[in-house]
């Protein structure tokens, strides 16, 4: 029987994608492979990221996926942002949180609480030019977030902010950065604000940078706020409102994580089917054996549902309908199984796959940061336990 015709009406299958959706996935997937591939290996040994192709995300316009065109950007969706994500991941994951980061979270964030003059203001840039950083964490606040030292003093016109930042992705190369202080600390949570932090600000610098496992190419770095003096125009959403733009944000980039995790495990799946076929023992290419088979059969079945539940968490925030339960599901399914798919693709490459002449053993040392950024697994279980039991 032939396919039936998607109509308008007819429910559309979650791994269906639209003629815009599918144009856009195939540009970025062979922008990817052309020009991010040939550097993969050579940035995650220097672990720094080429700044000519962060000009190449910009000029691709995978800086500014949802923001609108009279802002500079691609007037885009959510779930674009999504595709993008999993994409370059599938290439390199510590290109694909530079993306995420940037939309999913930074843009994200303006697009839903900045002003009328706020937007004016970033967007462009953030579509244009200038790479932004997200920055909640700090030493003594992970998952306890709003538990931050970070203080800032109301001074009339402007605030004074004091503290250190710490973990913050994007930072080394980044101009503009999303930064949450407690403005009223006797009120704890409640006096949380969001304030919109440009690189050259007075008492603003970038400090050191970690040495990472995984994900190596990404900057990820301590920020200082030594009597840092941010305009009273920089607070996004009300003073004491930051709470809520963190939390929101989050549940929103926890898809994009998701993303980056399906785009892992998809090249994990790949390389150790093209290993399956081509390496022999006994006289056979290792995929004739049944043991090999069911290892690649079951990676490929995590993987298809940790990408629906993605994929459908995504759909759902693009319809406006409640999708928070759905995106720690998401991302807690998809950074476990990712984990368990590079596992296994080192397994499949036998004593090779541990060696830096095959790409699975730098898949492994990034996935194992799903689990960990932008809420541990406990805290996504913790998400989806608080629904079942009605908290
Ligand atoms: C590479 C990297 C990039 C990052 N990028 C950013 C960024 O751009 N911006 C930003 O703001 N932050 C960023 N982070 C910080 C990241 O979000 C935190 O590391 C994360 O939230 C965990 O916090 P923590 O490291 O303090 O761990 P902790 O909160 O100390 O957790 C330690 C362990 O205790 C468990 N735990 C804690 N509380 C509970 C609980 N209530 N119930 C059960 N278990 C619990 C955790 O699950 C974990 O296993 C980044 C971190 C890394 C490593």
């Amino acid at each position: 029987m032939p396919p039936a015709e998607l109509t308008e009406t007819a429910p559309r299958p979650l791994s269906v994608l639209t003629e815009d959706e599918k144009l856009f996935q195939s540009s970025v997937r062979q922008f990817a492979r052309e020009r991010i591939r040939p550097h993969v290996r050579a940035m995650d040994e220097a672990g720094a990221f080429r700044k000519d192709l962060i000009e190449q995300f910009f000029a691709m316009g995978l800086m500014g996926i949802e923001i609108p065109e009279e802002y500079g950007g691609q007037g885009g969706s959510f779930f674009q942002a999504i595709l993008a994500v999993e994409e370059i991941s599938a290439v390199d994951p510590s290109a694909g949180v530079i993306v995420d980061v940037q939309n999913t979270i930074c843009n994200n964030a303006l697009l839903r609480w900045a002003t009328p003059a706020q937007k004016a203001m970033y967007l462009p840039r953030l579509a244009e030019n200038t790479v932004a950083a997200y920055a909640l964490s700090e030493a003594s606040s992970g998952s306890d977030a709003f538990a931050m030292a970070t203080r800032a003093e109301d001074c009339g016109g402007h605030f004074l902010l004091n503290g250190r930042k710490m973990w913050i992705t994007n930072a080394a190369e980044a101009g503009f950065f999303l930064l949450f202080a407690n403005a009223k600390p006797e009120a704890g949570y409640r006096g949380v604000t969001a304030f919109l932090i440009e690189r050259g600000f007075p008492g603003f610098s970038v400090g050191k940078k970690e040495d990472k496992l995984g994900l190596r190419a990404s900057s990820t770095c301590e920020l200082i706020l030594d009597n840092c003096r941010v305009p009273r125009e920089n607070v996004m959403g009300e003073v004491g409102q930051g709470y809520k733009v963190a939390i929101e944000t989050l549940n929103e980039g926890r898809i994009a994580i998701g993303a980056q995790m399906i785009g892992l495990a998809r090249a994990a799946l790949d390389h150790a089917t093209a290993y399956a076929r081509e390496r022999k023992q006994f006289g056979r290419a290792i995929g004739e054996f049944q043991g090999v088979q069911f290892e690649l059969a079951r990676m490929a079945t995590e993987i298809e549902a940790a990408r629906l539940l993605v994929y459908n968490a995504a759909r759902l925030r693009d319809a406006h309908l409640p999708f928070l339960t759905e995106a720690a599901m998401a991302k807690y399914y998809s950074s476990e199984i990712a984990e368990k798919a590079a596992s296994k693709a080192i397994e499949v490459h036998g004593g090779v796959g541990i060696t830096k002449d095959y790409p699975v053993e730098k898949l492994y040392r990034d996935a194992k940061i799903g689990r960990i950024y932008e809420g541990t697994s406990n805290i996504q279980l913790l998400t989806i336990a608080k629904k079942l039991l009605g908290k």
